[in-house]
């Protein structure tokens, strides 16, 4: 069996959200693995990628350097059936909301959206997704198709283990003669925000911390962690942190290597966006709060007076 993964790539990076679908891929246990990069230059990512797949295939072409739906979608489609490939994957993001669909329809080919599982067994390639806001899990199987096309969801699976370095083999693409979108640029996100995704420390307040006055508590943690702060929905919802530093099922999926949920109950929506995250800790005047069920660590108390408890004991532990 071959597997395709169709790198994503903006402003000269690779997205995380590339390494993870490889690493769907490699739990298919396939012969092969493949890696597509569409763009020019983009000689860094490849040899990234060459240590994590069987094979790199860099489609060229300048025009390819915005991740715009219409030629990529043109030149994977051509690259696409000029090989064969039993599964075609890309990240559950919004650039591969608009090209996987529109991929899949042209390969007539089924399309799983948004996996959080993925393996390959009796000749079926079989996964599941979150439906209903995370409160159940649906299990589907490709049947009756040679090529399957699926998304995979951000922070569901981890980057495959680096292995010996594959062969990168560079092909023409082929773009369309005209085009009705042009890129005009990156709109960058108003100065002060954060990327929650990309921090290694969380600290996470819930409805439990009160009222906006509060929050400059959980900011100084997270100083002194070297951390970003992050939120429950209620918290959002009220303005008292912006809508981009929303954890769960209508936020963002988080994977932090440490994850403080400070007064957060922990409803099913909200794991669903932190549950992979490596260690949590969690604080809650509940003994009984949910969130307790999936913390590595957990503290029964009143955050107000904890956070500057322990706000002092790490910046003293950080300055010694
Ligand atoms: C379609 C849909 C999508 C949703 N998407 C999301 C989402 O993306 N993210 C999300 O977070 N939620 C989401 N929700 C909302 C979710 O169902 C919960 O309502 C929400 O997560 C609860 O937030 P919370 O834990 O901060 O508040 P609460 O559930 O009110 O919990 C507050 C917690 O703080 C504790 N507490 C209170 N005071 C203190 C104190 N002084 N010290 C210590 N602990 C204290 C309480 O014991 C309690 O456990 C969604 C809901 C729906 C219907």
């Amino acid at each position: 069996m071959s597997v395709l993964v169709i790198a994503e790539h903006r402003e000269g990076e690779l997205r995380e959200i590339t390494l993870e679908a490889l690493g769907a891929a490699a739990k298919l246990n396939a012969g092969e693995v493949k890696a597509l990069v569409p763009g020019s230059e983009t000689e860094f990512l490849t040899r990234e990628l060459s240590l994590l797949c069987s094979e790199v295939i860099e489609l060229k072409d300048p025009r390819l350097d915005p991740p715009l739906g219409e030629p990529w979608l043109k030149a994977i489609l051509d690259f696409c059936v000029s090989e064969e490939f039993q599964v075609i994957l890309l990240g559950a993001t919004s650039w591969g909301m608009e090209l996987a669909p529109a991929l899949a329809e042209s390969l007539e080919a089924p399309f799983a959206p948004d996996v959080t599982a993925l393996e390959y067994g009796e000749n079926l390639l079989k996964g599941s997704r979150m439906v209903y806001s995370g409160k159940l899990e649906a299990k589907w199987q490709c049947e009756n198709a040679s090529t399957c096309v699926a998304t995979v969801r951000p922070g569901a699976f981890d980057p495959p283990e680096p292995g010996a370095e594959a062969k990168i083999r560079e092909v023409a693409a082929v773009l369309p003669d005209d085009q009705a979108v042009k890129f005009l640029g990156y709109l960058k996100q108003a100065a002060g925000d954060v990327d929650i995704t990309a921090a290694k420390i969380l600290v996470s307040v819930g409805r439990g911390i009160g009222g906006p006055e509060n929050i400059a508590l959980a900011q100084e943690l997270a100083d002194a962690l070297g951390g970003v702060v992050s939120c429950s929905r209620p918290v959002a919802d009220k303005r008292w942190l912006d809508k981009s530093r929303q954890v769960g099922t209508s936020g963002q999926t988080v994977k932090p290597d440490i994850y403080l949920a400070l007064g957060i109950s922990g409803a099913f929506q909200h794991l669903a966006g932190m549950q992979s995250a490596k260690t949590i800790i969690a604080l809650n005047k509940d003994p009984k709060a949910p969130i307790f069920g999936v913390a590595h660590y957990g503290i029964v108390g009143d955050i107000l007076e904890l956070l500057p408890l322990i706000t002092e004991k790490v910046a003293g532990i950080c300055a010694a």
